[in-house]
């Protein structure tokens, strides 16, 4: 703790109190629960991640049902309040804002997020900041790994986007068509009696041989869906469990280093940003440099504990929103569970 950047480093440093007072330091609470993360993190504007505390939902069985999530989340939203409020060592009073996960992601869990940040909002009299959850992955990203405008590819289970910053916004240069690029990994683990990432992954590592399975690329766009039913198929087919993990994961690594390296192609950017749970794969990281390396560019990768969702990245966006003016009043915070990332004016961004 007590790191990170100033916007002109490449690697993180601590500011000197000067810097921190000189800059008006904000303190503002985040709560993220898009999915099976209910989180509360508190950032501050000097660029310190003062708590990330997370707790996770985890299905007794299959995918998450968004009703029993959400109500993992209220049940668990007092202690994790209370342990990201003593982690940071501040008291409410002190807060400079409430951000919350806005959208997308599952509404039941949404709104649990968002009424808890409401309340605590109205009750303290502090701005309300309404975060979009795919912009805060790159944020945290951007401010942890320390790069300025990398071409991003955000991989997890609910999403897939290739997106780098362009005239005011985050523009999306390829997304997947279907499910997400972690879903198919997590969804073939836990129907194959394994488990969800990383298991899909580790299991390949014990393969003898390489199967093949579909690869689609449409453009800049990906598709996951049959590649996922046809390694269902060859599983039941009897092939080894290892042997189709393996076509499995490169299929999908290699979809997503393809269309990554089309990107940077166009653009010509030289940073390259891996965020979201699926940043944590090892053998995608190893596919992305090795695509880097002959394009002249460099992959930025985030620590583990800021890939997947958390409370950190949320209360750091809201950070710089709040710098920026960008707060809602309560009445105009409705949670928005299919929210695009281009929809946001990335004020902040430079
Ligand atoms: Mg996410």
């Amino acid at each position: 703790m007590g790191l990170l950047l100033h916007k002109d480093d490449k690697h993180p440093r601590e500011l000197s109190l000067w810097e921190a007072l000189k800059e008006g330091t904000k303190v503002v609470l985040g709560i993220e629960s898009t999915a099976h993360t209910f989180g509360v993190g508190v950032a501050s504007s000097d660029g310190r991640i003062l708590a990330n505390e997370n707790r996770v939902y985890k299905p007794p069985k299959g995918g998450i049902h968004p009703r029993e999530a959400a109500q993992h989340h209220a049940r668990v939203a007092p202690e994790t309040l209370r342990a990201g409020i003593s982690r940071a060592g501040i008291s409410l009073s002190e807060l400079d804002g409430i951000a919350f996960s806005v959208g997308p992601g599952l509404g039941p869990c949404l709104r649990t997020g968002a009424t808890i940040a409401r309340t605590l909002a109205l009750s303290l009299n502090k701005p309300l900041i309404a975060v979009n959850h795919s912009v805060a992955h790159i944020e945290i990203g951007r401010l942890l790994a320390g790069c300025r405008d990398p071409m991003v590819l955000y991989v997890a289970g609910g999403n897939t986007l290739v997106v780098t910053f362009s005239a005011g916004r985050y523009r999306v240069f390829g997304e997947t068509l279907d499910i997400a690029a972690g879903n198919c990994l997590d969804a073939f683990g836990i129907k194959a009696g394994i488990g969800p990432m990383p298991m899909p992954e580790l299991m390949a590592e014990k393969a003898k041989s390489f199967v093949q399975l579909p690869y689609t690329v449409k453009g800049m766009d990906v598709s996951f869906s049959g590649l996922l039913t046809a390694a269902f198929l060859k599983l039941k087919q009897g092939v080894a469990l290892e042997d189709v993990c393996l076509g499995l994961t490169e299929t999908v690594y290699s979809m997503l280093t393809e269309v990554t390296e089309r990107a940077v192609a166009y653009t010509a950017k030289k940073e390259i940003l891996v965020v979201g749970g699926l940043a944590r794969s090892k053998r995608l990281r190893e596919m992305l440099d090795t695509m880097a390396r002959e394009r002249g560019a460099e992959v930025y990768t985030i620590p583990d504990e800021y890939a997947g969702d958390n409370g950190a990245m949320i209360a750091w966006n809201g950070v710089l929103q709040l710098l920026s003016g960008m707060v809602v009043d309560v009445e105009d915070s409705r949670v928005k569970p299919r929210m695009r990332i281009d929809e946001v004016d990335v004020k902040w961004f430079g």
